[in-house]
């Protein structure tokens, strides 16, 4: 598949999410581009009516790339417990309420955990798998779109633990070859960013539309 090129040097962060602008920013800077956020530029947050992540960072890119006339990059993300069906999923950031508060968002899905299987079921490990998904949606002004997906695999820890990074991160254990002990919680940033959802995304991102 032949996929669109970036040729500008400026790009644009299509979010508000200060965690996320903060996680791209860092990703993004080994390449040369002055990145602006969708916060700086005073643009409008589109409402997330996607059913998948892809489709909700394609119209979140697609919306700050002809708003701000320039390209545009959105991540939609979230974590997906398998005990729950795979939920919070693409409604993550709405689990935290409009104060947006991830204590209370990791209580509400270890409680919605705790209902969904018994204690006594648990064993002294609780295999309560769950992942992190990220879809990254590069778009143009003229509407043209590249999406890319990555996930991590994991399992959620409780209580969270550290107090690194943002979000779900301190609930949740990557699942990595050597058998990570840290939450991402735990992990200093560059550490995460080596094996995260976000980063196996922009991998994709970079060798496509950066090389
Ligand atoms: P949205 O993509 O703006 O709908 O928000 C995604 C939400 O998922 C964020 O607000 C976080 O709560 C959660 N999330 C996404 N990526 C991460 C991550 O890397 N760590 C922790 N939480 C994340």
């Amino acid at each position: 598949m032949s996929r669109r090129r970036f040729s500008g040097d400026t790009l644009v962060i299509a979010s508000h999410n200060a965690g996320k602008v903060r996680e791209i920013g860092d990703l993004i800077a080994p390449f040369k581009v002055r990145a602006v956020s969708a916060g700086e530029l005073g643009l409008p947050e589109p409402e997330e009516t996607g059913d998948t992540f892809i489709a909700n960072a394609e119209l979140k890119a697609l919306a700050a790339a002809q708003a701000a006339q320039l390209p545009a990059l959105a991540d939609d993300s979230g974590m997906a417990v398998d005990a729950l069906d795979g939920a919070p999923g693409i409604y993550s950031a709405r689990w935290a309420g409009a104060s947006k508060d991830f204590s209370k968002a990791m209580d509400k899905v270890w409680r919605a955990v705790e209902d969904r299987i018994g204690k006594k079921e648990w064993g002294a490990e609780p295999p309560f798998g769950a992942q992190f998904v990220c879809a990254l949606s590069l778009a143009w002004p003229d509407g043209h779109v590249e999406s890319f997906e990555g996930i991590i695999q994991g399992r959620l820890v409780w209580p969270p633990r550290g107090l690194h990074g943002f979000g779900y991160d301190p609930m949740f254990l990557p699942q990595t070859k050597d058998g990570e002990t840290r939450t991402f919680g735990e992990m200093p940033a560059a550490e995460k960013h080596a094996i995260s959802h976000r980063a196996l995304a922009f991998r994709q991102l970079i060798d496509a539309c950066f090389s």
